[in-house]
């Protein structure tokens, strides 16, 4: 299976027309269909790592100031406890991870997965992210999470290389602010030169990603795609551009060569 990076952007991608929705369902239709998503999203992040454990899990609407038809969009996917517990075994080297009925799938996944499989007849799981720990510890847990790909489970991590809702421009001709771009461009530098440390200890590398990265939780989903990723693997970015002037919508996907 491949190991994947997709920039989400704002949820309102989710359903209307748009290129990157386009471009993501293209993506759905050519990748390896996967038995099942292992999911890491910008969007569970906080104390720990935990796994989703729920066969059904629920659709999270986890923002506010949006139209009522985002709220009413359903993922039904199923979930997978007993690749959730697998997970769990992989990991147990380096974190107890907790097992959560709690959480389900919030909008990072299911804004993308209904474009890459608008059925919802893949299981979805997902995995969060500690906020305590350094890119290091997250590139390793990518790494552990690499033999799944054998297996037929797809990683995908959700969130965006470049992220900053502070310097967001709406209006439909606005263009990239420059430290976005020059930022988008020098982690694309980066993941192809398989340069961890840079990737890992960014802002004491590039001014313009420390500003593009306001806080980490969108950039770090790269860092399990990433880890799960192999020297000998094809990459390629299907999807590139600066949405709303201020995030890098830039996906990721490395493929075991045939
Ligand atoms: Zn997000």
């Amino acid at each position: 299976m491949p190991t994947v990076f997709i920039g989400h952007g704002n949820p309102m991608l989710a359903i209307t027309d748009n290129r990157y929705a386009t471009q993501w369902q293209g993506l759905g239709t050519r990748l390896p269909r996967p038995r099942a998503v292992l999911m890491v999203s910008a969007h569970w992040y906080g104390a720990g790592t935990a796994v989703t454990m729920q066969p059904q899990p629920p659709t999270l609407h986890d923002f506010g100031g949006f139209p009522p038809a985002l709220f009413s969009v359903q993922y039904p996917a199923p979930g997978d406890p007993e690749l959730a517990d697998e997970i769990c075994g992989l990991l147990a080297p380096v974190i107890a991870v907790r097992k959560s009925e709690d959480w389900g799938l919030d909008h990072g996944s299911w804004s993308v997965l209904r474009h890459l499989y608008p059925a919802a007849d893949v299981p979805v799981i997902q995995l969060s992210l500690d906020a305590q720990r350094s890119g290091l510890w997250h590139l390793e847990l990518g790494r552990r999470l690499a033999t799944l790909r054998t297996q037929g489970v797809m990683l995908i991590g959700s969130g965006n290389l470049v992220h900053h809702l502070g310097r967001i421009n709406w209006s439909s001709d606005a263009s990239a602010h420059h430290w976005a771009e020059e930022a988008d461009a020098w982690f694309a530098e980066k993941i192809v030169a398989r340069d961890f440390d840079a990737l890992c200890n960014f802002g004491g590398y590039s001014p313009a990603a420390r500003l593009a990265v306001p806080s980490p939780e969108h950039f770090l989903p790269l860092l399990y795609a990433l880890g799960a990723s192999s020297s000998a693997d094809q990459l390629e970015f299907p999807v590139t551009g600066i949405d709303v002037a201020s995030i890098s919508m830039r996906c990721c996907v490395w493929s075991s060569p045939a």
